[in-house]
């Protein structure tokens, strides 16, 4: 096996979600192995320099090209890693594969699985990732057995939450040959994996072709996502010859384009995207009428992961946003809460509320929920892995009032609950400003969305409207008095 780190000499990585050419060049001066890594998930932290020799990685955050100069001489003149003066200093066992913890915000919370790579590892390099003990052709036993106590992860798994064999078996029961797409469209989790780690979700994928007798894996994700679609292009033309062709294809930016079925529209060509009905699910028939597992990069990630570690790895990677300093990606055991998940990140302000589960999240102030499917299926919350923090100065009406005005222009207009029903909900959440809260209608509306949508736009558009109810009743009765307690509402008559 190769290993990209020599026990005796100084590796020098430097990590970055953007390409840093400048801080490349000064690096490669030093008399020193310098790879260019992805990000880990941290942007508040990059550029992140980190110089490796023996058991011990020094970590420098935003360092500028001035600071990595003064690094490099250090390498030169043989100095201890420490001598640089580094923002922290993790140890580790020599060589090691994937990023070490390290007391750093972001990097110090959770443990790294389906990341371990990301941030350490060059993205599409095969000598790195094979010696961390990727490209495990496992057995179809072996993969059927592993994926029998796996889930899906996020709303672009035609799983989503629930368990993936039994989609599995019916793929593989059908008369036509299966295919596989990783959908990595929109969430940043998943273009995250793609960018930095792009070879472990292609082993996932191509472990569950090999699996279900499927020929082609096809990666899916937005155009607008560049970094993610060139490096699994690069990824893809550099994963070793195998009976599976993989192929990538990059969708339009639209937000219902996650969606499971319109994805398969977006990669057939389609330009009008709407949600196919189920059943038949894509399980059966799917891109191009073929049976098709429609699995995240997430989902692909952590079937890699247990694969290749031959235990079930129970995590879930979270990105915290909104009203933070700098976003982060984290993965966080399954015991674990938000609250770990919000550690990760500096806020902005108070913290008022949280919106747990994307675009159509559910509202909360409890950040003692667990992150774990069913903990916030129980709580009203999504498990779309996406968390963004409202801070105090935050109006509650005015956030959920542009998330359904999102979903009213958005929709793929083809069935009448969602099509209709957040029109009308925008309408009655409108109606608040001018004195009218109708919160029992509202809720009326929002069970009848949930219940017969046709896909999982409709079904969770109307959450953030729900779960502010539940949460800030007081705060939207305070608007029909005319009084908005942020103080951050236009006046009623303003407002169209
Ligand atoms: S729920 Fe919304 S997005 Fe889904 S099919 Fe119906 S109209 Fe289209």
């Amino acid at each position: 096996m190769t290993s990209i780190i020599s026990a005796e000499g100084t590796t020098i990585r430097i990590s970055s979600a953007a390409p840093a050419p400048d801080l490349l060049s000064v690096a490669r001066d030093a008399d020193a192995n310098v790879v260019e890594v992805g990000s880990a998930g941290v942007p508040a932290l990059e550029p992140l320099v980190m110089v490796t020799s023996g058991g011990e990685t020094a970590f420098h955050t935003d360092c500028s090209t001035a600071e990595l100069e003064t690094i490099v001489e250090s390498v030169a003149d043989g100095a201890d890693i420490r001598a640089a003066d580094p923002d922290a200093i993790a140890e580790h066992e020599p060589g090691a594969t994937g990023m070490p913890t390290v007391d750093l915000p972001g990097l110090d919370v959770g443990s790294r699985h389906a990341l371990r790579g990301a941030g350490w590892r060059r993205p599409t390099d095969r000598a790195d990732h094979e010696a961390a003990g990727g490209f495990e052709t496992a057995d179809v036993t072996t993969v059927l057995d592993t994926v029998a106590t796996l889930s899906g992860r996020g709303w672009g798994d035609i799983c989503q939450d629930d368990p993936l064999a039994p989609t599995w078996e019916t793929a593989m029961d059908a008369d036509r040959a299966p295919t596989v797409v990783v959908n990595a469209h929109g969430n940043p989790t998943d273009t995250l994996l793609l960018s930095s780690a792009p070879l472990e979700v292609l082993d996932g994928a191509t472990a569950a072709a090999r699996a279900v007798g499927a020929d082609s894996v096809l990666v899916y994700a937005a155009g607008a996502d560049e970094l993610a679609v060139e490096t699994a292009r690069e990824a893809a033309g550099n994963y070793p010859d195998s009976a599976v062709g993989i192929d990538v294809v990059a969708g339009p930016a639209t937000h219902r384009a996650a969606e499971p079925t319109m994805a398969l529209e977006a990669i057939e060509g389609n330009h009008r995207l709407e949600a196919r009905i189920r059943p038949p699910g894509p399980e059966s028939v799917g891109l191009h009428g073929r049976p098709t597992l429609v699995h995240t990069a997430r989902t692909f990630a952590h079937l890699a992961v247990r694969l290749r570690d031959g235990e079930a790895t129970d995590t879930r990677l979270v990105r915290v946003a909104g009203d933070v300093s700098a976003p982060a990606t984290v993965e966080l055991p399954e015991s674990d809460t938000l609250s770990s998940a919000v550690d990760a990140v500096a806020l902005d302000g108070e913290f008022k509320a949280a919106c747990v589960g994307g675009r159509f999240g559910g509202l909360t102030r409890d950040l003692s929920i667990g992150v774990d499917a069913s903990s916030l299926t129980a709580a009203n919350l999504g498990t779309e892995g996406l968390v963004q923090i409202l801070g105090d100065d935050r109006c509650v009406l005015e956030f959920v009032g542009k998330r359904t005005q999102f979903a009213a222009g958005e929709n793929c207009g083809r069935c009448v609950p969602c099509r209709e029903g957040t029109t009308q909900l925008a309408g009655l959440l409108r109606d608040i400003y001018d004195g009218d809260y109708a919160s029992s209608d509202i809720e009326e509306l929002v069970r009848v969305m949930e219940g017969s949508s046709i896909c999982a736009f409709g079904v969770e558009a109307g959450r953030p409207a729900k779960t502010a109810i539940a949460e800030f009743e007081a705060e939207l009765r305070a608007h029909a008095d005319g009084n908005c307690p942020a103080n951050s509402c236009p006046a009623p008559a303003e407002v169209t």
